[in-house]
């Protein structure tokens, strides 16, 4: 129906979360449209971000350095770590200015189902973390999902095994049930996080 380059920019944009067809054909039109500095300035956004973008060694949030600019911010308190699933889930943490911690990126939620297990996500690595010692608290904030609680349980089962003497919690409901953290607005992802409670 399209000439194959058009096509081919069509089937990059449906692979987007929540592009379907239409708005795949839509957006490829409005490139094609677009100015070449414009599109080109698209490109390379996407380039540079692969090429330049990567996981912080400690935390594994995303990071233009070994370190994330959390990690290496000396005003953190070191002592508090909050378990988050993805990257993305940070910025609404951060957000409600509640937390002043560090931080723990899984890559995930634990899934058997869609074949999610532990060493799927770096669940191993914050064990080590703990181990290490220097941390009194770990703040369980997956998502207040399927996944997300039975994710927060497993890793409260395991720190309560490897590491008793760590206090663990989890954020207080409230949560809208079955949303992403990243969708939950600030007020209420603020007070989930100070009446967190112990797992
Ligand atoms: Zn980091």
């Amino acid at each position: 129906m399209y000439a194959p380059p058009v096509q081919r920019l069509i089937t990059e944009f449906g692979k987007l979360p929540g592009i379907g067809q239409r708005t795949a054909q839509r957006l490829a039109f409005h490139v094609l449209r677009a100015s070449d500095e414009d599109a080109n300035a698209l490109a390379d956004a996407i380039r540079e971000v692969k090429l330049r973008i990567g996981l912080c060694e400690v935390c594994f949030n995303l990071s233009d350095g070994p370190r994330c600019r959390i990690c290496e911010d000396g005003r953190r308190d070191g002592a508090i770590i909050c378990v988050v699933e993805e990257p993305g889930d940070v910025i609404p943490v951060e957000r409600t200015h509640e937390f002043r911690g560090l931080y723990h990126v899984l890559g995930g939620a634990l899934s058997p189902i869609d074949g999610v297990d532990p060493e799927d996500l770096r669940i191993a690595e914050l064990f080590t973390r703990v181990a290490a010692g220097g941390i009194g608290e770990v703040v369980l904030a997956t998502n207040p999902t399927t996944t997300g609680e039975a994710t927060a349980l497993h890793i409260a089962d395991q720190l309560r095994e490897r590491s008793p003497d760590v206090t663990v919690t989890r954020l207080a409901s409230g949560l809208p049930v079955g949303a992403d953290l990243e969708y939950a607005d600030e007020v209420t992802l603020g007070k989930a996080f100070s009446g967190r409670t112990s797992l």
